[in-house]
């Protein structure tokens, strides 16, 4: 089993990774198909987590391997159905999290009305960085997002942007599944998602939290 980390080293195995799509208006649009007014969750596996240090794979299968640099929340109590009001006092942690998507799958999938699990769940296709407290964190402070590639920057935003902010999302998510300590919500993406090819190196961080150095490897 693939482990997540806090700062000081500990370690956790999240139970799901729950992920949010199109939460940001301009990363809506770049992908071209409307706005939903609900999240929308899919979900990733622990085995979807690249181990700490490792490279990031680029599967044989895909050629359009694409980064989405998000805030990634961690649960720290078991809930479910949680008031809005009491949703944020539910996280203890905040990390930054690369949710990598295999795009041209996932259009493949979409387009035949199909769930997109091999675009999104596959080994590998989750990143985090180490979780600091929540305790260290103002969640109602806009957290900037970034992520460079190559010493380019390709994304940038802050979590003021969400559509829908982080109570709404742990609220709304525990409407559906009971969270458990450890499970990790990646909260969505800003514009710029774009291709990485093996040999790129990628710099992703939430500005003053936490941040994140990888390296894309064929697979
Ligand atoms: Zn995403």
């Amino acid at each position: 089993m693939i482990s997540a980390h806090w700062k000081d080293g500990r370690s956790f195995i999240p139970q799901k990774i729950l992920c949010v799509a199109k939460n940001y208006l301009e990363h809506a649009k770049e992908m071209g198909d409307g706005v939903p007014e609900e999240p929308v969750f899919f979900l990733k596996p622990n085995s979807a987590l690249v181990p700490a240090g490792a490279a990031v794979p680029k599967p044989a299968w895909t050629n359009d391997l694409q980064h989405e640099v998000e805030l990634a929340v961690r649960i720290g109590h078991q809930c479910s159905r949680v008031h809005v009001d009491k949703a944020l006092a539910m996280v203890d942690g905040y990390a930054v999290g690369l949710d990598f998507t295999a795009r041209d799958v996932q259009r493949a999938l979409k387009a035949a009305g199909l769930p997109w699990e091999k675009a999104k769940a596959y080994d590998g296709s989750c990143a985090l960085s180490p979780f600091v407290s929540a305790a260290e964190v103002n969640p109602h402070f806009p957290l900037e997002l970034i992520l460079d590639v190559n010493g380019q920057r390709r994304q940038q935003g802050t979590t003021q942007q969400m559509i829908h902010d982080i109570a709404k999302l742990v609220a709304h998510a525990s409407t559906y599944f009971t969270l458990h300590p450890g499970d990790v919500l990646l909260t969505g993406t800003p514009a710029g998602v774009c291709t990485l090819v093996p040999g790129d190196l990628v710099y992703a961080a939430v500005a003053g939290v936490a941040d994140l150095q990888l390296t894309i490897q064929e697979a």
